[in-house]
């Protein structure tokens, strides 16, 4: 058995899922959907349970998010994860930066332990074999856009330079823009890529939530198609490597960032139609950030998880 139909066999039987879709000729390829969970007693316990809920893809925090300081990685707890991740054949895993992060503080002390805590944040994710960091750009505070986003590029800089040779990727996170927030004109994440020494390792992760909320239409063919092809001129279609799905509690273009469960929201369940059966996205990972919890019994992750797979077309080869 070739390593790869292994792995997908060992997938099947984690998930409890059927084996058949890998003798359908009539599936086609899609994206990776998953979640992000939660590593309480242990990083390999996120990879797990994605696996038990049918997921192909996790992201995780590497260590407590609302702290600067993290537990060392033990070798033990990279083994395990990676064990895990071999056994249940989940793939993309990518991790999510510590929310005291901001690297457009206008503070140097600030900014200085930013910028060291994503290099911190860069070498766990690299240790633990991930593909990439989500990471907020930051909030320019008191001083202004321009400024903040300087102090990003400069931060950057120093990041991407202290972590050479790394294969782990920063994926900058498109957000609603509540109060001084970068990021939620396609224009700032254009200048930050533009403006970074090597941009290589660099890359942007939708969040649908987000942008709906940044004033970003997607409901309609039409408005969805000019979002993107605004997203392609500034920045290159390219640059896309992953999503967040999440749908929003409050109206477009208000800037306030809340998830809710995919349908549930004011983007109701067109824009993922239109994102899921995108043929540029069909091979990138979609992570959802949906409430976590259950509805009659059943964990939403399953819930929002079918919804989404659902919506996506099958076509013949
Ligand atoms: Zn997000
Ligand atoms: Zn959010």
């Amino acid at each position: 058995m070739s390593p790869s139909l292994l792995l997908y066999f060992n997938k099947c039987i984690a998930s409890r899922y059927p084996i058949y879709p890998l003798l359908n000729e009539e599936r086609s390829p899609m994206p990776l959907l998953g979640a992000h969970m939660s590593i309480a007693g242990g990083y390999y316990k996120a990879v797990r349970a994605a696996a038990d809920l049918g997921m192909d893809c996790v992201q995780i925090f590497t260590k407590n998010n609302n702290q600067w300081k993290g537990k060392p990685l033990l070798d033990s707890d990279i083994k395990a994860f990676k064990d895990a991740i071999e056994e249940t054949g989940i793939q993309a895993p990518c991790s999510h930066d510590s929310y005291l992060i901001n690297l457009a503080s206008p503070k140097d002390e600030l900014w200085e332990k930013s910028t060291d805590a994503m290099i911190i944040e860069l070498e766990r994710a690299e240790a633990l074999g991930l593909i990439g960091v989500v990471m907020h750009p930051g909030s320019f505070v008191e001083s202004s856009e321009e400024k903040g986003l300087e102090r990003i590029v400069k931060a950057l800089n120093q990041v991407i330079r202290k972590t050479k040779g790394f294969d782990v990727e920063i994926w900058l996170e498109a957000t609603a823009g509540q109060g001084t927030n970068l990021g939620h004109r396609f224009e700032h994440l254009q200048y930050i890529i533009e403006n970074v020494k090597d941009s290589s390792r660099l890359g942007v992760c939708i969040d649908t939530c987000h942008i709906f909320a940044a004033g970003y239409a997607l409901d309609t063919k039409k408005q969805y198609e000019k979002t993107m092809d605004e997203f392609d001129d500034l920045v290159g279609i390219d640059r896309i490597k992953s999503f967040h799905l999440n749908d929003s509690k409050k109206e477009f273009g208000s800037r306030v960032d809340r998830h809710e469960q995919i349908g549930d929201g004011f983007l109701g369940l067109k824009p993922f139609k239109h994102i899921l059966n995108d043929p540029r996205f069909k091979d990138l990972p979609m992570y959802m950030e949906t409430p976590k919890g259950e509805t009659d019994g059943v964990a939403w992750d399953s819930v929002n998880l079918n919804k989404l797979r659902k919506m996506i077309k099958k076509t013949k080869k």
